[in-house]
Order: C-alpha cells, then structure tokens, then sequence
C-alpha cells in the first residue's frame, strides 16, 4: 500500500520527468517519532495582541526555542503569528509585513500559525479583520509547499492559557498531513487548563475506547494512545478477532468482540467498559464501512448497513456512555468524518451522508456535553489504507494527488490527530471537525 509515484519521483530518472514535464513532486513529509523534540529548529514569533505575553512562556514550556528575529542566514522551522491585536481590515498589512519577507528563509516541512479572535465573539470592523485571516491561512497553505502546513486558531479570551497543546500539536510533525485548517479553542463553552504534567505521556492513567482498532487507522489509533500512555480497549467484528487480540496484547490493552450495530452493543460496551475499567476517559468512533453505488442503484440494504455502522452506532453508543455515566469527567469523544462527508462524492450518498451525520454528531453534543467532557471529529482525506487500495487504480492516483501536498495521507497522520483532541491538555478543544486531508482541493 505504499505509495509508488513519490518512490518513482524521488528516483534518478524520476526526478528528469519532474523537472521537464511539471509533474506534482511531492515531498517526504516529517513525521514524529516519540522522544523527538516537537519542533526540530526556531519558531519565529510574531504580531502584537493578547497572546503575545503568553506565547513565549508557553513555547518554552513545551520545551520548543522561540525568538522575536532571525539572525542573518539562518532559518526559521515555524512562524506563530498573534493576530489577535488586527482591530480592523487596515491592520491586516501586518500579515504582508511579517511573512512575505520570511517565506525564503523557512526549512523543509515547516509550520505557520495564525492566532486569532473568534469573529463572531467581536463585531464590525475587528469581526471583519478576524475573519479575514482565513483567506490568508488557507492560501499560504495552497502555496508554502515543501511539505509546509498552515493553520488559523481561534482562541476565545477566556482559553488564553489553554493553547498548549495545540502548538505542540500544530507545530510539529504530529500534525504532517494537516493543512488550511480553523481551528476553535475555547468555543462552545470549554475553556479547561487541564494541567499536563508529563507532555510525553498525556494520557496516562487514561482509559481509550476505539472501535475498528484491528487494523487500518484504528489500529494506529490505538498504537499512538498506546504510546500516550493510555489503556486502550478494542472493539472490532468477530471475523476480525484473532488480529484484534493480538494487536491488544501487544498494546497490553484489552479487548471487546462485537457488532456495534448490533441492538445490546450500546449496553455491552458501557457495561464492559464499567466492570472492567471503572469507566473511561476517551471514546473514538473509528469503524466505518463503504458501499459505494451512485443512488440510482443503491439497493436499501447498501444504505441502511452504512447509515447503522458510521452514523447510528456512534451515536448510540455515545448516548448510552453519557447517559450511564460511564464517560468520566474530563471525557473526549471523538468522531471519524470523512471530506466526503463536507464536499460530496460520486458514488457515496450513502457514506457521503453519514459521515455529514458525524459532524451533525459533533454539533449537537458540544453545547450539551459537561463536567468537562469534549466532543471533536477528524475528516480524513486519501488515506492510504485497505480502503483505499480497493480503489480504482486511476482514481487513486488522481485522490492522491489532488492535495496540497501531492500525496495520500497515512494512519498515523489521522491517529496524532486523535491523540491531540485526547490529550489531558485539549479540555478548551471543544466542536471542532479537524480535516487530514493534505488540504485536499475538493471542497476546500
Ligand atoms: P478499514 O476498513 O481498514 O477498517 C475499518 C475497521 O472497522 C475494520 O477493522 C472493521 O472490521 C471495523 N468495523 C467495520 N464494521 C464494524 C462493526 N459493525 N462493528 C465493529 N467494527 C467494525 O478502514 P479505514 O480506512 O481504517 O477507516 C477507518 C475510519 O476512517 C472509517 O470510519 C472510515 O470511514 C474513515 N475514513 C477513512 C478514509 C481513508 O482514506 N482510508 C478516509 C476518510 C475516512
């Protein structure tokens, strides 16, 4: 499942066709290998607003090197931008000012953040600044290349001290295949400055639930909670016991064999998660299924099987976890989206509306959601998985390609996601569907 074109570019006589036919060379992506430092070189600070104080501070408790200036040569890994002071459209110069001169003099794979006020907790002429910046983050992100991501956040007033883990997120290679994204902290309510004490370790002591963890991206979900130091519990269908186990052994995590369309799986699940575990800190909504027909054929089995396993059974299980007390305080649920679900697809009414269906999920709970529980969702693009290799060779060549990035994202690029939405830290990461799509063009 690897990805071919990127070996060919990269080889000799790949690197002649590049060069004179024009063709997409997509670069080697970063990405984190535990007890790596988060950023691999400076982040250059810039702007003036409300977080510029804090930024500094914050940074070097991630233990990531921050400076106001470059000196002559060098090159800067990151830029954050506090665009929080942008007051009115005339201010939005700045953004002109700081970045055009710096865009030759960043590294491979680099990171740009843009801090801003949510707009619709201002109003005219800074409301109008605020939400101007998108157009710029998600331009960079068309043009940065090289492997660059840039990303807007938000941060409402009061989660000033709660964007930690977002940088560290952000601003390393954990978050390789996520790019032109708005992020929200502190929206929606949640403000939490959950303290981290290991930064490491984020979720130790924590209970992780993952449907579909035996293979595909659930099963490096489950890997990288694993690694942040959570107990992870697996679900998975009987036919896909044996590698279930096993990965769960291997993650000395435990295991739970089941439908979860199945009518009792909301009641099972809440009951084993109880019994065995005393409740449980973070629920992933992995599992999903395809059955793609365009909807003048699509038999009704095709849309109800789909409908049950990606959109009812999340949504019923989460309702049992809360609703049983199960989820503990300070609990993250969290859904898997698809672009299909924002953009559309031929073929995909049937997945296409599911998955709409988990970002429908992600609304209506983050407003209802207390004693500190938080509910978020991935969006994942062209990942390359058994999912996708069943695709079409053409059509797969050409999902790959249609990204900033030139390439497919991997597993491990949604699961980091995940595990930024899970972290002890992320209690001011509330409502927000998160793209891992390499900014993919399709509904951008
Ligand atoms: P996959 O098919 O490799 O893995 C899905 C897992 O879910 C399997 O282990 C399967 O046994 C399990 N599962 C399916 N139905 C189940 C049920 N009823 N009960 C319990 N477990 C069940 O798929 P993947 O590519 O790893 O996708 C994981 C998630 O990411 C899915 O929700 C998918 O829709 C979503 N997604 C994937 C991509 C991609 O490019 N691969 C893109 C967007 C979204």
């Amino acid at each position: 499942m690897s990805d071919r074109y990127q070996g060919f570019v990269s080889s000799p006589i790949g690197r002649l066709f590049v060069k004179n036919l024009g063709l997409p060379d997509p670069t080697p992506l970063e990405r984190w290998t535990g007890g790596d430092a988060l950023v691999d070189g400076l982040v250059l600070l810039g702007g003036a607003g409300r977080l510029t104080e804090v930024l500094p501070t914050t940074l070097d408790g991630l233990g990531i090197a921050s400076a106001p200036g470059l000196d002559d040569g060098a090159r800067a890994k990151a830029l954050v931008f506090d665009a929080t002071g942008i007051t009115d459209p005339s201010g939005l110069v700045a953004l002109q000012e700081f970045f055009t001169p710096l865009m030759r003099r960043l590294e491979t794979c680099p990171r740009v953040v843009v801090l801003g006020t949510p707009p619709e907790t201002t109003t005219g002429a800074e409301r109008i600044a605020q939400r101007a910046l998108e157009g710029f983050t998600r331009s960079l992100g068309k043009e940065i290349g090289r492997g660059g991501t840039v990303q807007l956040v938000y941060v409402a007033p009061a989660a000033d001290g709660a964007i930690a883990s977002t940088l560290a997120f952000l601003l390393s290679p954990k978050s390789a295949y996520v790019s032109g994204q708005v992020v929200r902290i502190g929206a929606h309510g949640s403000a939490s400055t959950d303290q981290v004490d290991d930064w490491s370790q984020p979720l130790a002591g924590k209970v992780a639930l993952v449907t579909g963890a035996s293979r595909g991206i659930g099963a490096e979900i489950a890997r990288v909670l694993h690694r942040d130091g959570a107990k992870v519990v697996g679900v998975d269908v009987p036919q896909a016991a044996s590698e279930l186990t096993d990965l769960m052994a291997e993650l000395d995590g435990d295991h739970l064999v089941l439908d979860i369309t199945h009518q009792d799986a909301p009641q099972r699940i809440a009951h084993h998660l109880r019994e065995h575990h005393g409740g449980v800190d973070v629920v992933v909504h992995n599992a999903g299924i395809t059955r793609d027909k365009k909807l003048a054929n699509m038999a009704e089995d095709r849309w109800s099987t789909v409908i049950a396993v990606n959109l009812t059974a999340p949504e019923l299980i989460s309702r049992e976890l809360l609703d049983a007390g199960v989820v503990n305080d300070g609990g993250r649920i969290i859904g898997v989206a698809s672009i299909a679900g924002i953009a559309g697809n031929v073929g995909q009414t049937n997945y296409a509306t599911s998955k709409a269906g988990v970002i429908g999920l992600v609304e209506s709970l983050r407003d209802e959601l207390d004693r500190g529980i938080t509910v978020n969702a991935v969006a994942p693009g062209f990942i390359i998985t058994q999912m996708t290799a069943a695709v079409p060779f053409a059509t797969r060549e050409v999902g790959q390609r249609l990204n900033a990035m030139s390439q497919g994202g991997l597993p491990v690029d949604v699961a980091e996601t995940i595990a930024w939405f899970a972290g002890t830290g992320s209690g001011a990461v509330n409502g927000n569907v998160v793209r891992v799509c390499g900014q993919m063009m399709l509904g951008a």
